[in-house]
C-alpha cells in the first residue's frame, strides 16, 4: 500500500477515501476531522465533524450551535475505526485541544499534525510524538532564520517596559484563540498580579479557556475602563486593533505584538511595533526539523507556510518529501485579525 492509497491531497484538504472523510478541509464536506479550532482549520458546515471536545466547545462559540449536521468527541489517545482507516487524536501543543490525527491503514501510518509546537505552554497539554511512515507538517515558520529563544525573555522585557512606563499602557497584539491566553498565562508565571485588560474580541474565548480550568488571574473588560485606570496596564487586542480609533482610548500606549513574525525586525517596524515579543505557537525551524526526524518517518508532506525550503532540507536529509498544495490555510498569526475584531459575536 502507498501512502497516496490512504490520503489524497486535495486543493481543499487532505482526503481519506478508506475512511470517507477529510482532514481539516477548507471547503464544506461529509465528514470532516478537525486538528484544532484555528478559523482557517475548523470551518462551519461540514456534515460531520469529528474533533477534541475543546475543538467542538470553540468552534461552537465561534460559528454558533449549528456549526456542523453532527458532532462527535474524541479524547487524545482514543482510536476509532471510520470504514477502512483508524484514527487516533494526540495533543499538537498548538493551542487547547489542538490535535495530531494518526491514520492507520494495515501497518501504514500517517500523521496528520496540524499545527504544533514541541516547547512547553501552560494553556495546552503538550505536544506528543507519534512514530509513524509519513509525517504530514505545517511550515509556518520553515525558514532558518526562524529560531525562536525563551518566551519568559519576551515576558520579562515586557514586565521591564511596564515598570519604566507607568504612565504608559501596554498594548498586546496576540491572536484571540491561544496566543492571548498563553501570553495571559506566562504574565501570571512571572509574577505579575494586577488585572489584565481584555478587547471585547477575546472575551468569551478567554472566559472558555478559563472554565476548562486555564488560571488567568483577574481579567476586565477594556470598555468598562476608564482611561486613567489604563495607565502602566497591561491590556491585550487581536492584532489589528493596534492600528485602530479603538487604541485611542489607552493613555500613550506602548504598541506590542506577540508574534513568531517579530522575529523579523522589519515586520516589527512596518507594523509599527515598539516592543516586538516574539513569542510563537508554531513550531520554528529547529522544531520543525527536530520533530521530523523524531517520528521516523521516511516520507514528509508539507502543507503551509514556507513548504519549500522545508521540502529541500527533509530532501538533504534523505527523506522523501513533497509540498501539499492546499488552498486556504493561512497563518493565524500573519492575519491581521479584522476577522477576528469582526466576529465579535465570539
Ligand atoms: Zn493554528
Ligand atoms: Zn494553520
Amino acid at each position: 500500500m502507498r501512502p497516496e492509497d490512504i490520503l489524497v491531497p486535495t486543493p481543499s484538504g487532505v482526503c481519506c477515501k478508506r475512511g470517507g472523510f477529510h482532514i481539516d478541509p477548507t471547503r464544506p464536506v461529509q465528514k470532516a476531522l478537525i486538528t484544532h479550532g484555528h478559523s482557517d482549520h475548523a470551518r462551519a458546515g461540514h456534515g460531520a465533524v469529528l474533533a477534541t471536545q475543546e475543538t467542538l466547545d470553540i468552534m461552537r462559540l465561534r460559528y454558533g450551535d449549528n456549526f456542523a449536521g453532527a458532532t462527535q468527541a474524541i479524547h487524545y489517545g482514543e482510536t476509532i475505526t471510520l470504514d477502512g482507516a483508524r484514527v487516533t487524536f494526540a495533543p499538537a501543543g498548538h493551542v487547547l485541544g489542538s490535535a495530531q490525527i494518526l491514520v492507520e491503514c494495515g501497518s501504514l501510518r500517517i500523521v496528520a499534525s496540524g499545527d504544533y509546537k514541541t516547547v512547553p505552554d501552560p494553556t495546552c497539554a503538550p505536544f506528543e510524538l507519534i512514530p509513524c511512515d509519513v509525517f504530514i507538517t505545517e511550515a509556518t515558520f520553515g525558514l532558518p532564520v526562524f529560531r525562536f529563544g525563551d518566551v519568559d525573555a519576551e515576558i520579562a522585557k515586557l514586565l521591564h517596559s511596564v515598570e519604566l512606563f507607568p504612565e504608559r499602557a501596554h498594548l498586546v497584539g496576540a491572536y484571540s484563540l491561544g496566543k492571548a491566553q498563553r501570553v495571559i498565562a506566562l504574565i501570571r508565571k512571572a509574577g505579575y498580579g494586577k488585572p489584565i485588560y481584555l478587547h471585547g474580541a477575546m472575551e468569551s474565548i478567554t472566559r472558555f479557556y478559563e472554565r476548562r480550568g486555564i488560571v488567568l488571574g483577574e481579567m476586565r473588560a477594556v470598555r468598562d475602563a476608564k482611561k486613567a485606570e489604563l495607565a502602566g496596564a497591561i491590556a491585550l487586542c487581536p492584532p489589528s486593533a493596534l492600528q485602530e480609533v479603538w487604541s485611542r482610548r489607552f493613555p500613550d500606549p506602548v504598541s506590542s505584538f506577540a508574534s513568531g513574525w517579530m522575529r523579523v525586525r522589519a515586520r516589527a517596524r512596518q507594523r509599527g511595533v515598539e516592543l516586538p515579543l516574539v513569542i510563537s505557537d508554531h513550531a520554528d525551524w529547529d522544531g520543525l526539523t527536530a520533530t521530523i526526524l523524531a517520528t521516523g518517518a521516511s516520507e514528509a508532506w508539507v502543507t503551509h507556510g514556507q513548504e519549500d525550503a522545508l521540502v529541500h532540507w527533509c530532501v538533504t536529509q534523505g527523506l522523501k518529501a513533497r509540498p501539499l498544495d492546499i488552498v486556504g490555510y493561512g497563518d493565524e498569526d500573519e492575519s491581521d485579525g479584522v476577522s477576528e475584531t469582526a466576529s465579535t459575536a465570539l
